[in-house]
C-alpha cells in the first residue's frame, strides 16, 4: 500500500467514502424509507465529519506509525461502508428520540412535580387515546344538536364527590387561585393570615397571585398566631373575600394558633363575606383509613362553610394536571364568565383524563387498588424490599467492586407540597462507594450515568449514598429495570 510510505493519515482520509456513495449504501437506503432525506444526509454528513476528526486525533500522537498496527487497522475498519451506515443509524435514532422521556422515579416522591406527579390509571389512558384520535362531544350537547360547555361534561360528578353546589375546571391549581381572586376581588381586600402566606414550589406565590389578580392582599394576625378578632377588625368596606391557604409544604408547630374554618365562616357571613380556601392537594377521601397522613377532604371544607374551595388535580387527586373550582352556584357562575376563564381553560385531553379518575372514586373499596397515586402510596414496605433483594446482585454485578450495595429500608415522602412532615416506610437500594475516599464524586458520576440510561434512572444522594427507592417501580416495570442493569454493565 503507497500511502503507507508516505503520510499514513492522507491514506485513511482517502478511504473515507463519499457522501454519495453512502447515500446510495443498501443500509442507507434503508434509513430513508424511514427518516426521509434531508435527514439521512444530515446525518451522513455529520457521521463523516466525525469519523474524519477521529481518524485525525488518532493519527496525531504517531505519524510514522506503521499501516498494520492496531490503530491503523481499526481505522480502516472505521472506514467500511457498513459501520459507517450503522453509525449514521445511530445517530438518526438519537435525534429522534422525543426530549420527553420516560424515567424511572426512584427518588422515593410519589407526587415528584419534576417528574410528572400523578400516574393516570389506564381508564384514563384509553380516555385520553379515544379524544386524541376521534372527534367528541367537548362542546357539543347532544341532546339538543346545540352548542354547550365543557365544564358540563364533568361538573355534576364534581358536585356528587364533593357535596359542592357547582364546579369548573382550569388548567392548574394556581389557574384556579388567579381566576377565583381576579373575579371576586379585584381592585378589592383580600384578607389572609400572615401564617398562609405561602410559597409553592416552582414559584406560586399567594401575594404574587394576589397581585396578579388585581386584588389587595390585607395580612393579619402574627406569622404564627392569628386570632378570629385579627379577621374581623379588618373586615371593611373593601373586603371582598376572606381567604384561607393550606400550608402545603410546611408546618408551624410551638406557639400557634389559627382560626378554623368553622370559626371564620360564621363571621364571613355576618359581614356577607365569601370565604375561598386554597386546599392545594385537596383529597377527596379520608387518607387515613389506608394508613395516610390525616388531609381535609373537599368535602369536609364545603361543610365547614367554605364558599370555594380549590385544588390540583394531579396531587393527591391522582389526575392529570388540572384545577379544580367548587363551591355556591352563583360564584361559580361568575368565575365562569371572567374572560380569563377562557385563556385557562383545559384542553380535551385534560378532561378526558380527568372523568375516569373521577369516577374511580365512586366505588371507593376499590380506590386503593385502581387509582396509581394511591396505589403508590399505600404499597406495603415488603413488596419493595423482595423487589430489592432480588435486583441487588444484579446492580452490584453492573456496578463492580468500587461500589458496595445493600438493600435497606427508607422512607418515601408523598411530594407535591402534600403532608411534608409525614413520611411513609419504604424499601430500596443504597450504594455507597467502596473505598469511602473520594466517594463524593465517585457517587455523582455514578448518579450521572444512571441518568444517562435509555431509560433514565433518578435516583437522589444523601448521607455518602446514591439512594433508589423502589416504592414507584411496579412489577410491570421491574424486568425492564433489570435489563437496564446488564446495560450498565455492558
Ligand atoms: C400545589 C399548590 C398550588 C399550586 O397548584 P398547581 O396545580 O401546581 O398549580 C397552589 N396552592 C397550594 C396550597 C398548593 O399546595
Amino acid at each position: 500500500m503507497s500511502e503507507v510510505q508516505g503520510n499514513p493519515l492522507n491514506g485513511l482520509l482517502a478511504r473515507v467514502p463519499a457522501v454519495e456513495r453512502m447515500m446510495s449504501s443498501p443500509a442507507v437506503q434503508l434509513l430513508l424509507a424511514e427518516y426521509g432525506r434531508t435527514q439521512v444526509l444530515s446525518a451522513v454528513r455529520a457521521a463523516l465529519d466525525t469519523l474524519r476528526c477521529e481518524l485525525q486525533s488518532a493519527a496525531l500522537p504517531g505519524e510514522t506509525r506503521a499501516a498494520s498496527s492496531p490503530t491503523a487497522v481499526s481505522s480502516a475498519a472505521a472506514c467500511d461502508e457498513a459501520h459507517i451506515a450503522g453509525q449514521v443509524a445511530i445517530l438518526l435514532a438519537q435525534r429522534a428520540q422525543n426530549h420527553l422521556r420516560t424515567v424511572f422515579n426512584l427518588t422515593g416522591t410519589v407526587l415528584h412535580t419534576n417528574l410528572g406527579r400523578a400516574l393516570l390509571p389506564d381508564e384514563a389512558v384509553s380516555a385520553v387515546v379515544e379524544a386524541l384520535t376521534r372527534p367528541a362531544n367537548l362542546e357539543f350537547d347532544l341532546a339538543t344538536g346545540s352548542r354547550g360547555d365543557r365544564d358540563d361534561l364533568i361538573d355534576d360528578l364534581i358536585c356528587e364527590l364533593t357535596g359542592a353546589e357547582a364546579a369548573t375546571v382550569v388548567n392548574n391549581n394556581a389557574a384556579a387561585v388567579l381566576l377565583t381572586l381576579s373575579t371576586l376581588a379585584a381592585k378589592k381586600d383580600v384578607i389572609v393570615s400572615r401564617g398562609e402566606l405561602v410559597e409553592i414550589g416552582g414559584a406560586f406565590r399567594i401575594p404574587d397571585i394576589m397581585s396578579r389578580a388585581g386584588a389587595r392582599l390585607r395580612e393579619v394576625g402574627t406569622t404564627n398566631r392569628t386570632h378570629l378578632k385579627d379577621y374581623e377588625e379588618a373586615i371593611g368596606p373593601r373586603t371582598a373575600l376572606l381567604m384561607k391557604v393550606h400550608c402545603s409544604n410546611y408546618v408551624i408547630s410551638g406557639f400557634t394558633k389559627s382560626v378554623e374554618l368553622d370559626q371564620l365562616a360564621p363571621l364571613a357571613q355576618r359581614h356577607g363575606l365569601p370565604v375561598a380556601v386554597d386546599l392545594g392537594s385537596g383529597t377527596l377521601v379520608d387518607l387515613t383509613q389506608w394508613g395516610l397522613p390525616r388531609e381535609p377532604t373537599v368535602r369536609e371544607t364545603i361543610v365547614a362553610g367554605a364558599d370555594l374551595v380549590t385544588f390540583s388535580g394531579d396531587k393527591l387527586l391522582g389526575g392529570p394536571q388540572a384545577g379544580l373550582i367548587v363551591g355556591r352556584a352563583e360564584l361559580i357562575r361568575k368565575i365562569k364568565k371572567h374572560p380569563l376563564k377562557r385563556a385557562l381553560r383545559v384542553g380535551k385531553l385534560t378532561l378526558a383524563a380527568l372523568e375516569p379518575v373521577l369516577r374511580l372514586y365512586q366505588a371507593p373499596e376499590f380506590l386503593r387498588e385502581r387509582l396509581t397515586t394511591l396505589r403508590l402510596l399505600t404499597r406495603p414496605a415488603a413488596e419493595m424490599r423482595a423487589f430489592a433483594e432480588r435486583a441487588l446482585p444484579v446492580l452490584q454485578r453492573a456496578l463492580g467492586e468500587s461500589f458496595t450495595l445493600s438493600a435497606e429500608p427508607m422512607f418515601s415522602q408523598i411530594g407535591s407540597d402534600a403532608l411534608p412532615v409525614e413520611q411513609l416506610p419504604s424499601y430500596g437500594l443504597v450504594v455507597r462507594h467502596a473505598s469511602g475516599k473520594r466517594s463524593g464524586r465517585a457517587l455523582m458520576t455514578l448518579e450521572k450515568g444512571l441518568r444517562g440510561l435509555p431509560r433514565p434512572v433518578i435516583g437522589r444522594i444523601a448521607d455518602d449514598a446514591l439512594r433508589l427507592d423502589l416504592r414507584c417501580l411496579e412489577a410491570a416495570d421491574e424486568a425492564a429495570f433489570l435489563a437496564q442493569c446488564e446495560v450498565l454493565q455492558a
